[in-house]
């Protein structure tokens, strides 16, 4: 079969894009190589969503992908491994099958980067936040570390100290990596202290957690800060790597794209949500990005 749109990745971009196509009457197809629902998935919390005061997230990754299958998109398990065209036709080369598209929608996402510690997991969206926007009000007057220094994390503490009552950034090179205006801010906020060439060694916390071990890069010496929270901001990763053959990435491995999710110079390609070069990554701004793509492709589709 001769699908209209085959998109990639069901997350919140991808299911979004999926429900509009098949209102639009188009055939869609969505692969899916890990989690239906996306990263969302893995906040045990959502409160920023308009709509809904709290949910979690995998309610809400549920509601999307029942609302895109009800709408009679095809939503399969596989992951894509390449896009080839041929003519007027994508043939999308995944693990277990090749599929068939007249277009294509990228919605991979992107993945935060971890610390990679024993107790990471656990406590994620319980004392272990990726995100300031996202999880900030959960941690109001409370003591909490933002670990990267770097434009993000810097950002990210300047934004947390305005409702925390305190913030340490914490940071594995001897200064911080950011644009000189942010640490000029990060200075001039009496609530954020910066402690420099350290690396958390060790989540600490049984049942809850309590707070980080971290280790002086120079000395060796290890000290344990409780903290009410961590916030790691040291970086974010597209997953865009396989289709790079077919669509430019930027240097970030981010495609960029216009407002209607349209990469420049490429027919039949969309891209919408995570993956693609913007300032904000949340539902809000996915969700808006799949309503854009599906619009696009139904003009490219005619
Ligand atoms: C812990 C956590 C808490 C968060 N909390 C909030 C919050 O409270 N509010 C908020 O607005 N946002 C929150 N976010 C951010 C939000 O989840 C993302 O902005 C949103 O999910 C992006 O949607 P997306 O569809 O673009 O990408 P994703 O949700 O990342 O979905 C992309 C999907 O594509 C799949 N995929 C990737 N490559 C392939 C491939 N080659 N083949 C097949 N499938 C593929 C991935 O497995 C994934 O399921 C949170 C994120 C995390 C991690």
């Amino acid at each position: 079969m001769i699908y209209d749109t085959i998109i990639i990745g069901a997350g919140p971009a991808g299911l979004t894009a999926a429900i509009y196509l098949k209102r639009a009457n188009k055939s869609v197809l969505v692969l899916e190589k890990e989690t239906f629902g996306g990263q969302i998935t893995h906040s045990p919390k959502v409160e920023n969503y308009p709509g809904f005061l709290s949910m979690s997230g995998v309610e809400f990754a549920d509601k999307l992908v029942e609302q895109a299958m009800v709408q009679g998109a095809d939503i399969d398990m596989d992951e894509a491994k390449g896009i080839v065209k041929d003519g007027d036709i994508f043939t999308v080369k995944g693990d277990r099958a090749d599929y068939q598209a007249r277009s294509v929608i990228l919605a991979t996402g992107s993945k935060h980067r971890t610390l990679g510690l024993e107790g990471e997991e656990k406590f994620t969206g319980e004392g272990i936040s990726y995100c300031a926007v996202c999880d900030g009000a959960f941690y109001k007057d409370m003591d909490i570390a933002v670990i990267g220094g770097g434009n993000s994390a810097l950002q990210e503490a300047i934004l947390l100290s305005k409702t925390s009552k305190s913030v340490t950034v914490i940071q594995n090179l001897p200064f911080l990596t950011g644009e000189s205006k942010l640490i000029e801010q990060i200075e001039a906020t009496d609530n954020i202290k910066v402690i420099l060439s350290s690396v958390v060694a060790k989540i600490l916390g049984t049942d809850k957690f309590e707070g980080i071990t971290i280790k002086n890069e120079e000395t060796g010496a290890e000290s344990d800060l409780s903290f009410d929270g961590i916030f790691v901001a040291i970086g974010q990763k597209p997953e865009n790597e396989s289709f790079s053959d077919a669509v430019k990435l930027d240097e970030r491995g981010y495609i960029t794209a216009d407002e209607g999710c349209i990469p420049d110079g490429y027919e039949g390609i969309f891209v919408a949500g995570d993956c693609r070069s913007k300032s904000v990554r949340q539902i809000a701004t996915a969700i808006s990005d799949g309503a854009a793509a599906s619009v696009a492709v139904c003009k490219y589709l005619g």
